[in-house]
């Protein structure tokens, strides 16, 4: 039996059986919860800000030690000289979206590197200068579009065009998202996507939208905030633009932790690319001669401007590590399996209350690992109530609950738990 479609008894013993027979509930003890009444709180906050693996304070220690003995010579010395540092987790970060290692680079945070790529793959001319987008993106990525909107003098209202779900329902239609891009061919310059949105969860079908983009003749990235460490994600193959992500939601590398960012392959060798340019994405071989005119790196690493953040590469590095040990497909596995889980648990512990409505789409291929619960007046005591008791999850104005069962990290019993305090 496909382990998705496997029930589990809404019981303590099924729940605690399920534990037994999950082949990653080992990696539980990698990582650091909070403490509620001296024991584990329930976290189902993964979403918005990962819980810290115990590895990643002996490699801050490794780095601090080598900058106390090597002082400045800790660029070149040692097995992971400063110098290189963005090298050691380029591989494993193209692993996770599922790029070649010259497509991908681990570079300042995530807005700055939407607005990098956006130097780039957003070159409006007065004939195509709209821009395609979910509406209620993340605020900063409206705000990111709105201001280079703005700044290359078009009128965000004219220039984005947002697409909203249908009334009456809670999420987008890819057909609609499809229809919207070929209706606006003629105009369009860049579609820009969430991953998986923050809000309701859904996971959309990017590879149809990549698809869509590029026949319309248009550039397309993605922001894959909650879906990079989430979901299974083929960005060469999908044949994105570029993409950007976070580091400190699911992939568990600390708070302000770097972001990721992917150039596809084929813009690798084009050094005519207009970019916003730094002494790190300068050709490896002469950065040092300190000369006068910027020659980039190939593929995504010339997109870099300034030297490592060592420190927060060093957080990401153990964290990228557990993913590989895990790997993603290990993952999605029981990440199917574990949000179908809550589903079922929540749907059972609220009984014929009616307290909340679960909008993130019912098809599992449709989601990742959240659940966004709308909930009405009575949504915020719910809220406070399990806060009180030993559960993070967050809550979204105006009226949305959040929970993520991380597959890493989260256990069946802490959902069966969580059921448990709902039901009351
Ligand atoms: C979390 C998130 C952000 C946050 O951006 P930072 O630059 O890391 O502060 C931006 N966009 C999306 C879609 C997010 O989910």
């Amino acid at each position: 039996m496909p382990l998705t479609t496997m029930h589990i008894q809404n019981t303590l013993e099924a729940a605690r059986l399920a534990d037994q027979q999950d082949p990653l509930h080992a990696y539980r003890d990698q990582f650091i919860f909070p403490q509620h009444n001296s024991q584990d709180c329930l976290y189902f906050c993964g979403n918005s800000l990962g819980l810290q693996p115990k590895s990643i304070r002996p490699a801050l220690l490794h780095e601090l030690d080598h900058w106390a003995e090597h002082g400045v010579e800790g660029h070149f010395r040692g097995d992971m000289p400063w110098m290189h540092y963005h090298r050691f987790l380029t591989e494993a970060a193209a692993r996770l979206v599922g790029a070649l290692p010259e497509e991908v680079v681990v570079m300042n945070t995530l807005t700055v590197n939407l607005h990098l790529m956006m130097v780039s793959f957003y070159r409006p001319t007065a004939q195509r200068y709209k821009i395609i987008m979910e509406a209620g993106a993340f605020p900063s990525d409206q705000y990111a579009m709105e201001s280079q909107v703005r700044w290359h003098g078009f009128a965000p209202d004219d220039a984005i065009v947002e697409i909203a779900p249908r009334p009456g329902e809670d999420t987008l239609r890819t057909e609609d998202i499809l229809q919207t891009i070929e209706k606006e061919a003629d105009t369009l310059a860049l579609v820009m996507f969430g991953g998986v949105n923050y809000y309701t969860g859904q996971f959309y079908e990017l590879e149809k939208i990549a698809a869509a983009a590029r026949k319309a003749g248009a550039f397309v990235g993605f922001d894959l905030a909650h879906a990079a460490g989430n979901v299974p994600l083929q960005l060469h193959d999908w044949g994105a633009d570029f993409a950007v992500w976070c580091s400190y939601k699911y992939l568990n590398s600390g708070p302000g932790g770097p972001s990721g960012a992917f150039v596809h392959q084929r813009h690798a060798d084009n050094p005519a690319i207009p970019r916003f340019a730094g002494w790190w994405g300068h050709d490896e071989n002469e950065r040092f001669q300190m000369k006068k005119g910027f020659k980039p790196m190939r593929g995504a690493a010339g997109w870099q401007l300034s030297n490592a953040q060592i420190f927060s590469f060093a957080a990401h590095k153990a964290s990228l590590d557990i993913f590989d040990q895990a790997g993603m497909d290990a993952l999605r596995t029981k990440s199917l399996q574990l949000t179908a889980y809550l589903e079922q648990v929540l749907t059972a512990a609220q009984g014929n209350r009616a307290l909340y409505r679960i909008i993130t789409p019912a098809d599992p291929a449709a989601r990742g690992c959240q659940l966004s619960l709308l909930t009405d007046h009575r949504g915020k005591a719910l809220f406070e109530y399990l806060s009180e008791n030993g559960v993070v999850a967050d809550w979204r104005e105006p009226n949305v609950i959040r929970f993520a069962p991380v597959p890493l990290y989260s256990s069946f019993e802490d959902v069966w738990r969580l059921g448990k305090l709902i039901r009351g």
